[in-house]
């Protein structure tokens, strides 16, 4: 049967980890429908359209409706679990900006939160500068995490004095005792918020944030002590919120249903000691499906938005009807869940390094030493089932060969038949291998590292850094061509030169992940692949590796009064060499004087013609305007 865009959007995965968001059309591309509802673009027009408009490749791609899209939803999964519950108080979301603390991000979050009072939850002083500056609404919250020295409580309390709601959050006990004595040195009454360990650990790759050990939190001894320092400051009455972050992408929804109820119970506890709390704020946490399996391990979670609003309202008021306490306001710090959908990565490939590289045209010489017959017989033998053996007869006089080499005695000819015929034998077990899940770490290494590695126009480092520090999966899948069947499979490399520049694990069954993608055999035209979901923390994790940076960026919006039906409401430019370099200290206009320099030198010395000379320090100074990436061709020509 021919090969259609539904065979490919199960292969890639796309309606699952897509959410409603991403799709493949019936013409084999890639569409986002930032509504869910229809609307849809197809990206690869939008590089396109980009493309004419000046902007080069590996292109940043935001949606910015998504985000829109997101505050809503996740509102309105609140606001119905509220309702349906009987719960008598409310609920009020804050945007952690350390997710993504891009200003066009902030800003259409904070638009797009309006009419539901969405705050800002700030870790840092730069944080908390930023979030002072950017909260407009006195109604909204603007919370304090973090470490603070007084400085930092200077400037929080500066925003109450403003009329701002800002909730200190104190980590630790002696932010209590600071904040009683700063607060009173400005003459303020601050909003306290207290930040407890709970024992509720999570899992996955951000566990660490949770469980007794925890860098952050009050101990429960620490939390007694801490009101009792509040009484005997007249200062318990300013005790207004309890907050309570197990770690980021919980993969389970049992550990939430835990910590949520371990949460809720230290607030009952706290307001029958006669703390006035207002808000419990749950923290961060919620998931994104990356891999789209809805399975509890870290790239996934196991729940829906609807089951996770549902899972914190009827905890909380669960216990706070048995501990017979006020309803609070639920407040909920979730980042991840807001933005990863609405941003995505164009990436241009270049070409491909074969790995399997033989060859049927080798003679072996007639006077080849002995390790060069051995070799050919492992190949002779190696379907017949011994496959480990085989793997340790061909590695021990593969070594040989190379020793012969080094020693001189085997000749070039003698070496490429050991090579080839090497890779002809991996390559066959390999191919058993492959797709079983019980294999040897040996056997795992020899199968992905088979595979060809596809290159990549960008930075692992800069683009996905996630990737590469935690071995987390996002969705990856080539723009268009979907309605054909790809027919080749290989790894990732980037353009740093760096062998972690790489991915090479992508999304699998759910059950396991897979060593490879698929790709179709390159026609000569632009092959783009898209990076999914990498709205949230990869934006500013991001470093400058081989000093590549900032992509250049378009921002897109639906448009129903266009033709296509959207369009590119905005351009930001990435970095030139020159802003990468002045980042690291090197004042461009230094670099050119020392070319001059250089080069006139090499003049007086004759070693090139003047016109020559002035023409390379003109394309020097030009160079410093570029882009960071390589500039590459459509591979396959
Ligand atoms: C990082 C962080 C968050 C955001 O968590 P997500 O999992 O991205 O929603 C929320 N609260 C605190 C205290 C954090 O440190």
């Amino acid at each position: 049967m021919a090969w259609t865009s539904e065979d490919s959007n199960k292969l890639y995965g796309v309606s699952k980890w897509g959410s409603g968001y991403f799709a493949v059309d019936p013409g084999g591309l890639i569409t986002v429908s930032p509504f869910k509802d229809g609307a849809a673009i197809r990206i690869a027009e939008v590089v396109e359209e980009a493309k004419a408009r000046g902007l080069r490749l590996p292109l940043h791609i935001r949606f910015q409706d998504i985000l829109q899209d997101r505050v809503r939803r996740i509102n309105e999964a609140f606001t119905q679990a509220i309702e349906e519950s009987g719960f008598r108080g409310s609920y009020r979301g804050v945007f952690p900006v350390k997710v993504n603390q891009m200003r066009e991000v902030v800003e259409t979050l904070m638009d797009a939160g309006e009419a539901f009072g969405l705050g800002i939850e700030a870790g840092s002083k730069p944080e908390l500068l930023l979030a002072l500056s950017i909260h407009k609404n006195g109604d909204r919250l603007l919370v304090c995490n973090g470490y603070k020295d007084d400085e930092f409580l200077r400037f929080a309390l500066m925003g109450r004095k403003l009329g701002k709601k800002v909730v200190v959050v104190a980590e630790k006990l002696e932010e209590i005792k600071a904040l009683i004595e700063v607060s009173r040195e400005l003459n303020v009454r601050p909003l306290i918020g207290i930040r407890i360990k709970l024992a509720t650990r999570s899992s996955g790759k951000w566990a660490t944030s949770s469980g007794e050990a925890a860098k952050f939190g009050l101990s429960t001894v620490d939390l007694l002590e801490a009101v009792a320092l509040l009484e005997a400051a007249g200062m318990k009455d300013c005790v207004s919120l309890l907050h309570f972050h197990i770690g980021s992408q919980i993969p389970d929804i049992q550990v939430i249903t835990r910590s949520v109820r371990e949460g809720a119970r230290f607030y009952a506890k706290l307001s029958r000691m006669g703390c006035p709390i207002e808000y419990v704020d749950v923290g961060g946490g919620l998931g994104v499906d990356y891999d789209g399996s809805r399975s509890a391990v870290p790239s996934s979670a196991n729940y829906s938005l609807r089951e996770y609003a549902n899972t914190i309202v009827y905890g909380i008021l669960d216990v706070c009807d048995e501990d017979r306490v006020p309803h609070p306001v639920i407040v909920s710090e979730s980042g991840r869940a807001l933005v990863a959908h609405h941003s995505m990565i164009a990436v241009e490939a270049f070409g491909r390094i074969k790995k399997l590289n033989t060859s049927k045209n080798l003679v072996v010489p007639k006077n080849a030493p002995k390790v060069v017959r051995d070799i050919l017989e492992v190949r002779e033998t190696v379907d017949a089932g011994h496959w480990d053996e085989a793997f340790h007869d061909l590695a021990f006089y593969r070594q040989q060969a190379m020793s012969l080499f080094d020693l001189g005695y085997l000749d070039l000819q003698s070496r490429a038949v050991v090579e080839s015929v090497s890779w002809e034998i991996a390559a066959e077990i390999a191919r058993h291998y492959e797709g079983k899940t019980r294999m040897s770490d040996e056997m795992r290494e020899l199968v992905s590292g088979i595979k060809d590695q596809y290159l990549l126009n960008f930075s692992v480092f800069r683009s996905l850094p996630d990737a590469w520090a935690l071995g987390q999966l996002f969705p990856i899948v080539p723009l268009q061509r979907l309605s054909e069947e790809p027919t080749a499979k290989g790894t990732i490399v980037d353009i740093t030169c760096d062998s972690d520049g790489k991915v090479d694990s992508f999304i699998g069954d759910g059950e396991q992940d897979n060593e490879y993608l698929w790709f179709h055999e390159f026609d000569g035209k632009p092959y783009y692949l898209g990076f999914f979901l990498t709205g949230a923390y990869q934006d500013t994790l991001g470093d400058m590796h081989n000093l590549f940076g900032r992509m250049d960026e378009a921002h897109v919006l639906l448009d129903s009064d266009e033709e296509a039906g959207w369009y590119i409401d905005e351009t930001i430019e990435g970095d030139t060499i020159r802003e990468v370099l002045e980042e690291n200290e090197y004042a461009a206009a230094e670099l050119v004087r020392s070319m001059k320099t250089q080069i006139e030198q090499a003049i007086k010395a004759d070693v090139v013609r003047p016109n020559e000379g002035m023409r390379l320090l003109a394309e020097y100074e030009a160079g410093l305007k570029r882009y960071t990436y390589l500039v590459v061709d459509a591979p396959g020509k």
